[in-house]
């Protein structure tokens, strides 16, 4: 392929090779709107840079001097030229994008001669030397590296100096000298003379956006946003012809949506400047008007606009993020693409678009990423506690959610206490790409400058965190580290609530409430459900999650652990008293007890999933757990040895006995699970019949309960078949007793390796396999669950020997094959076997892809998953 393409001249559909904004700019030529002409210079010229070491190959400069040539001929202008010159923008753009984390700079070409045939052709000097000092300020940043600051400070006392308040009201005379300025903190920067030529400025400028691709910032973007080389491999180079925002009060820039990235309602949404530049309102350095204004103000440029947005959408089928700029009453596109939007608006415009008949209804499910959607089912402000707590401040809502957290105004600083486990509200005046690691280790983002468009804002709503901008009442301290508004401050360290779907700040801890379903959300559930093949089913283990799973769309529980219900505070006691009693026949008077609550637990979760099957799982983790922790309790008993408390030491040296005699070095491959079934029979026996009792009183209800038992920890045949034992003689003497017969499957998880290898012998006695995914990744990698995340995954990770987590999402080559290997052997021996997987992977659309495809009969995930599994089975099956 050629290195470079000129806008008429290339395809859109070759993204992966002009990146999505050469893509977009090229197809708006295609559809005749007005893009000012341009070229682009493609990934693999990137691609080849590197391998050159960091060289641009030697066919590149003469073809982009080739297409300068071109874009002359069409505008008119000259290069280099001391009257009519062209000037151009060099703008990064990768397959996927990724706003405003690569360089871009403006106003190229501009030099001492040039710059004076700008002022002689617009008759305005002071515009011409404003670009040339902006020109400057981007070139020394991106180019050579220079630290803004060194800039904004020279700005600033020209500003003192002059005695003006605003950029804008610079003359040429504070202007040249500013230029001169510039130039000389690049020249002891860089010790050269700063570049004159255009064509040096060129060359340069296209290496300096290569170079970015590699640049910290692009790096850690790309690696939180999963963003691979098979998707974006390179970021290509456009070159476009300057049109200004910023030649008088005809001339304006802006940034839209062609609908409401945060609502989804179809509006033209955004904000413009007038006599300003593109970064201008992209940065948030001034607040911009909202778009509506742009109709009284400019109403023909309103209306090429509007035109615009609708031919983009019918063409793209998406909404789209536009840049205009208005050029002395001209309207120019520089720049289209897909709106990245809130969940909730991908939700909305899904269900517009498939009744706008744009979109088919396979398109409004796979659109949406279903991973955002946790968004929609995160908690909101509580509106009944609101008034308790005082409002600090109201802002613009750029990202919806509600979320609390320590104030922290240093970007560091957050990532430091983020990444400590603390829960941070990242504070800024306005934030910058570089600043964007703190959005990882933050709840929420706060600002007091900056629109809906903001960097802020767009960041904060592709990730889903909540976040407010242009909160404009805020004053920040950086120096103090506090911020004020209404008579209040706030310091570092103090806790805060910021409500992102509405823009309220508030002081204190608000508390938050469940999420509703809208009916949008609604319809795109059921759209999924109908599509989807895999059964979602919820990991739930008391009757209010089984009811939320139910509301979320679950068809059924794939995991009830027994276990869990005993960590209800009252329960607790009694279950110690199990594991403590000295013989049996005590024992079972304990057990009594916790079999009646079991029951009665059981009846209400399996009534919550009336028709649905409830996988209730025995028993599983070792007994040790229920009681204190050996050191800590003999430290205790230290603590009343002086205090003498004679009958409590006694009581606490008894459990200390048991405690040490259950300890064992390494529990997760100790006695649990099935072990414990084996060598504690009448646990599992109570287990067995409250599940059979609990069936029994409900079919008398007749409530259409469908309860399966299973065997956790399970690595042979002949453990399940012992257990099997202890379930038939159960099953008989209830039967008896209440002469009816009754049906519960009897199944087993494969969690163990063994149990994947021997599924065959396994599906002779079990009736249905669920794999537990947690502990089968800890085996098969021999990676400890518990530890795993904290000690060296980040490290294998940075070191890419790892792409993701494991536990996160399914290990396809290893854990994949264990489980293929299972559903083959089991359902050879029982042909349609129901095989399915409760670990935490059920909740993870690229695990839920790999299930799909595995045939398994199910996902189980927690009740707020549910939605986004449901989503991402449709989509599987799409
Ligand atoms: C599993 O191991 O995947 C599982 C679901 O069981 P638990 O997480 O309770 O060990
Ligand atoms: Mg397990």
């Amino acid at each position: 392929t050629k290195p470079v393409y000129a806008f008429e001249e290339a395809d859109s559909k070759q993204r992966m090779l002009l990146g999505g904004k050469g893509a977009g700019l090229s197809e708006m030529t295609r559809l005749k709107l007005p893009v000012p002409p341009g070229f682009t210079i493609t990934t693999e010229v990137c691609n080849k840079y590197y391998e050159n070491n960091r060289k641009l190959p030697k066919d590149v400069m003469p073809s982009v001097m080739k297409n300068i040539e071109k874009i002359e001929k069409k505008t008119g202008k000259k290069w280099n030229s001391t009257k009519n010159p062209l000037l151009v923008s060099v703008r990064s753009g990768a397959a996927i994008s990724m706003p405003g984390m690569m360089d871009t700079i403006l106003n190229l070409g501009l030099n001492e001669k040039t710059v004076e045939g700008l002022a002689t052709q617009t008759q305005n000097p002071r515009f011409a030397w404003d670009s040339y000092r902006r020109f400057i300020q981007l070139f020394g940043k991106v180019v050579f590296g220079v630290n803004d600051e060194k800039f904004d400070h020279v700005l600033e006392s020209a500003k003192t100096k002059q005695k003006v308040k605003d950029d804008s009201q610079l003359n040429v005379e504070s202007l040249k000298k500013i230029v001169s300025e510039y130039k000389k903190i690049c020249e002891k920067h860089t010790k050269r003379k700063f570049p004159d030529s255009p064509n040096e400025q060129l060359g340069l400028a296209i290496e300096a956006v290569f170079k970015s691709w590699m640049g910290e910032r692009a790096i850690v973007y790309r690696e939180k946003n999963n963003i691979t080389k098979d998707i974006a491999n390179g970021t290509a180079v456009n070159v476009v012809t300057m049109v200004f925002g910023n030649m008088g009060d005809d001339s304006a820039t802006g940034v839209v949506f062609t609908r409401n990235g945060h609502n989804g309602k179809k509006e033209i949404e955004g904000e413009y400047l007038i006599n300003a530049q593109g970064e201008d309102v992209v940065a948030g350095v001034r607040t911009g008007k909202n778009v509506a204004l742009l109709k009284k103000e400019m109403p023909k440029s309103h209306k090429e606009l509007s035109d615009a947005c609708s031919k983009l959408e019918k063409h793209f089928r998406e909404p789209q993020d536009i840049e205009f700029t208005i050029e002395q009453g001209k309207f120019y596109l520089l720049q289209t693409r897909t709106a990245k939007m809130s969940a909730g608006a991908l939700v909305k415009t899904s269900v517009d678009m498939v009744k706008e008949k744009l979109i088919d209804k396979n398109k409004a499910l796979t659109r949406i990423p279903a991973q955002q959607l946790e968004a929609l089912l995160h908690r909101t402000m509580d509106e009944s506690k609101l008034k308790n707590y005082k409002q600090l401040a109201k802002g613009i809502a750029a990202s919806p959610g509600a979320a609390s957290g320590i104030a922290v105004f240093d970007v560091k600083k957050a990532i430091e206490l983020g990444e400590a486990g603390k829960k941070v509200i990242l504070i800024r005046k306005e934030t910058k790409p570089e600043d964007v690691p703190a959005f990882f280790s933050s709840e929420g983002v706060l600002t007091s400058l900056g629109g809906k468009s903001s960097h802020a804002a767009i960041v904060s709503r592709g990730m889903g965190k909540p976040c407010i901008v242009g909160c404009a009442e805020l004053k920040i301290d950086y120096d103090k580290n506090t911020c004020t508004a209404n008579g209040k401050t706030v310091k570092e360290g103090e806790v805060i609530s910021i409500n992102g779907s509405v823009g309220t700040v508030f002081i204190g801890e608000v508390p938050t409430v469940e999420p509703k379903v809208t009916k949008d959300f609604e319809q795109i559930l059921d759209w999924a459900q109908k599509t989807k093949v895999l059964g979602i089913r919820a990991n739930a283990d008391t009757p209010e999650a089984a009811k939320l799973a139910r509301k979320f769309g679950g068809q059924g529980i794939g995991l009830c652990r027994t276990e869990r219900m005993f960590n209800a505070n009252d329960r607790i006691g009694l279950f110690v008293d199990m594991i403590m009693a000295e013989n049996a026949e005590k024992r079972a008077i304990v057990l009594k007890k916790l079999g009646q609550l079991q029951k009665s637990d059981f009846k209400q979760i399996l009534k919550a999933m009336e028709g649905y099957e409830v996988t209730i799982r025995l028993l599983d983790p070792p007994l040790h757990e229920f009681l204190p922790n050996p050191e800590e309790l003999s430290e205790k008993i230290q603590k009343l040895k002086a205090k003498k408390a004679t009958k409590e030491i006694k009581k606490a040296e008894v459990v200390l006995k048991r405690a040490r005699e259950l300890a064992e070095v390494n529990p997760m491959m100790g006695h649990r699970g099935v072990r414990v079934g084996v060598t504690y029979p009448e646990i599992y026996e109570m287990q067995i019949r409250a599940v059979f009792e609990a069936l029994v009183d409900l079919t008398k209800q007749k409530v259409k309960a469908h309860p399966q038992i299973m065997i956790p920890q399970i690595s042979s045949i002949a453990e399940l078949n012992h257990i099997k034992k202890i379930y038939d003689k159960i099953k008989k003497e209830v039967e008896t007793k209440n002469k009816m017969k009754l049906k519960i499957n009897f199944g087993t998880m494969i969690e163990v390796v063994r149990a994947a290898l021997t599924a065959n012998e396994l599906a002779t006695t079990a009736e249905f396999f669920s794999f537990g995914t947690n502990d089968l990744t800890q085996g098969t990698f021999s990676f400890s669950r518990e530890d795993v995340e904290g000690k060296f995954l980040p490290e294998y990770m940075e070191k890419e020997l790892l792409e993701r987590s494991p536990f996160q999402s399914i290990d396809v080559n290893g854990v994949g094959s264990l489980i293929k290997i299972g559903i083959d052997h089991g359902r050879g021996i029982r042909k349609n076997m129901e095989v399915g997987i409760c670990g935490e992977h059920g909740g993870d659309p690229d695990s839920i892809k790999f299930c799909h495809g595995a045939k398994l009969s199910y996902v189980s995930a927690s009740p707020h998953r549910i939605p986004i599994a449901i989503v991402a089975a449709a989509q599987a099956a799409i």
